[in-house]
């Protein structure tokens, strides 16, 4: 996995609307993934000054020793240190969860299922990013790209992403069509939207896994230019039958919490949805978007 340390090049964030009074950022980084120094209480005082009631915390655990987050910070000690600061907040009107972005790959899917059947999270994240064999990888990425069709290129990650809905392992699927990123600028969005059939594998294994579809509001600040996955591919899984959304930020420093959060909501909004609707391991979670946001019968204008 490539560490998220910062802007690729092209990639232009434009002004972040500065979302307040929502009521959940499902995707932070503290200093206790490798690619981020933001220490948990910043994250949760911010939280407190903008009106967002709950955070998820999910640091990387990554399972390829090649991979950065690859015991990088032990499980007891990434625990106690959001437990603590949960306690902390509490009393200040700021819920925080504990949860993790664990890496999904086939080739270690037996891992993933040991770890979370020794750990307990409150909340998970399979997300898939560029393994370390993989065509994605920065010194592979543009002869994969090179004269080959659309659908072959993006064939290996999406093949991933199905494994991890199928696998039954997560609360939500992070990040679903992230390929996006590793392709920019030779394949831009549009040229994936015109191929939206490429996502129904996945949005399906979504559906039938009944593993949640995330929102995240990061590719917003990339030059991809637009939520992962995709509005389109948001509104095509709830055609599929899904129901189970949430939505964050997948902040890495402190000026990209909450970033674009306000827009992924809308565009929960605007495919229909009327809230956040997930699991946080066996316990369903119902969370209305806020009140300005839902359309009258998940339809039209607001109103
Ligand atoms: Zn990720
Ligand atoms: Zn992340």
């Amino acid at each position: 996995m490539s560490p998220d340390t910062g802007p690729d090049p092209g990639d232009e964030p434009g002004e972040d609307p500065q979302a307040r009074d929502l009521p959940l950022d499902a995707h932070l980084h503290t200093d206790q993934s490798p690619d981020s120094r933001v220490p948990i209480d910043v994250y949760a005082a911010m939280a407190e000054a903008r009106g967002i009631t709950e955070l998820a915390i999910t640091d990387h655990v990554d399972f390829d020793a090649r991979d950065p987050a690859y015991d990088y910070v032990a499980f007891a000690d990434r625990e106690r240190t959001v437990r603590d600061a949960a306690e902390r907040w509490a009393p200040r009107g700021v819920l925080i969860r504990f949860g993790a972005e664990l890496t999904y790959n086939a080739s270690w899917e037996a891992d993933v299922r040991d770890h979370l059947r020794r750990h307990r999270y409150d909340y998970t994240i399979g997300s898939v990013h560029d393994w370390p064999d993989s065509p994605y990888v920065p010194s592979r990425i543009r002869t994969w790209i090179a004269g080959r069709p659309v659908e072959e290129i993006v064939a290996p990650y999406f093949e991933q992403v199905v494994g991890a809905a199928r696998s039954g392992l997560f609360d939500t699927i992070g990040h679903l069509d992230n390929v996006k990123r590793y392709l920019a600028p030779e394949i831009g969005a549009a040229e994936l939207a015109a191929r939206p059939e490429l996502l129904d594998a996945p949005l399906a294994a979504l559906v039938e896994s009944g593993t949640a579809l995330e929102v995240n509001t990061s590719g917003l600040r990339h030059r991809v230019g637009e939520t992962y996955p995709a509005p389109w591919a948001v509104a095509r899984y709830r055609e599929l039958g899904g129901t189970r959304v949430v939505a964050g930020s997948d902040a890495h420093r402190p000026e990209w919490f909450a970033w674009g959060l306000e827009a992924g909501y809308r565009v929960l909004a605007d495919a229909g949805f009327e809230g956040l609707t997930f699991r946080r391991g066996a316990e369903p979670v119902s969370i209305a978007l806020p009140a300005r946001m839902r359309h009258v019968g998940g339809h039209g204008p607001p109103t």
